[in-house]
């Protein structure tokens, strides 16, 4: 099936807002001291559907860095240069458990990174991107995660400097990647472009476009433009169904169905495969840094729209 009509599918993101945006459950993120600057009242919802219709309500356009959400898509443009057996050797694809900057989940692995979606894997597959200095692996970057959006992508300065002077930890585990020979490039260079990438600035109609891009087969469906096979999109929702959510990816793909990825600015992409994308923006975050509406909303929308992909009806 598709995705109802779009006054069906408004009225149902019309719904969950007015539900959701009383919460006030969880804190802004702060460890970054320029995402602490959010506004905790701000809430968006847009949908994607894949034959490219749009709807959004609230905040849908406020800008805010990507963050995390990152992730998911500079491992579908790895994936798609390198291959899926190649990506999951050198990255893997499996669950921590843990939270995504911990340096303990690298120790106990003997360096393995894990997945893509924690940083050690994450900065693993931004070190990986073709190009043989960090300028032209962070314009593969720029240039693919724009391709995903339909427009060009920018950076938050202000974000980007203010992650640059707090990021020893990323740092630290790029260090630590290296000691255990499994990076191939300068780690701090390797860290700067993953600062980069987490700092482009998206709205939630943004996150809604790149969503249903990965639902439609890797074709973004308001520019028609083929970003990625269909294959690599069936990895990346592999991935992100293990591990979108941090240590709550299994309550996650439990209370939702659908694959997703979160964000510490507040973000969340979820995905419904062959139907269509959900972006969601609102800052305050659970213990893990799951944006707490967003995940409500896309729980609820998921129920009511019919897009959990474990339900037989
Ligand atoms: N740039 C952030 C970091 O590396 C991204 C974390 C996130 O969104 N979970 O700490």
């Amino acid at each position: 099936g598709t995705l109802p009509e779009v006054e069906r599918v408004h009225a149902l993101i019309e719904t969950a807002h007015e539900r959701y945006r009383g919460l006030d459950d969880g804190k802004v993120a702060d460890y970054i001291p320029s995402l602490g600057e959010a506004d905790p009242a701000l809430f968006g919802i847009s949908v994607c559907g894949v034959g490219g219709q749009t709807t959004s309500v609230g905040d849908s356009t406020h800008p805010f860095s990507i963050q995390s959400i990152s992730k998911v898509f500079v491992f579908a443009l790895v994936c798609h240069e390198l291959g899926h057996s190649e990506v999951s050797r050198r990255v893997g694809v499996n669950n921590t458990g843990l939270p995504f900057n911990s340096v303990m989940a690298l120790e106990l692995s003997d360096g393995d990174p894990r997945n893509p979606l924690v940083n050690a894997g994450a900065i693993t597959t931004t070190s990986l991107a073709p190009g043989s200095t960090a300028a032209e692996k962070w314009d593969f970057v720029q240039r693919g995660l724009s391709r995903f959006a339909g427009r060009r992508l920018e950076l938050d300065e202000k974000v980007y400097a203010s992650e640059s002077a707090t990021n020893q930890r990323n740092m630290a585990i790029a260090r630590l990647l290296q000691s255990y020979g499994r990076m191939h490039v300068d780690p701090i260079q390797a860290t700067d472009v993953y600062t980069r990438q987490c700092s482009l600035l998206v709205t939630a109609e943004d996150l809604a476009v790149m969503a249903a891009t990965l639902a439609n087969g890797g074709v973004n469906p308001i520019t028609r433009e083929k970003v990625i096979d269909a294959s690599v999109c069936r990895d990346t929702l592999a991935v992100m169904a293990t591990s979108g959510l941090y240590e709550f990816s299994g309550d996650w793909l439990f209370e939702v169905g659908i694959p997703a990825k979160s964000g510490v600015s507040g973000g969340i992409v979820t995905v419904a495969p062959g139907k269509g994308g959900l972006g969601t923006f609102s800052p305050r975050l659970d213990p893990a840094g799951n944006s707490v509406r967003g995940q409500r909303a896309a729980r609820f929308l998921s129920h009511s729209l019919g897009l959990d992909i474990f339900a037989s009806t």
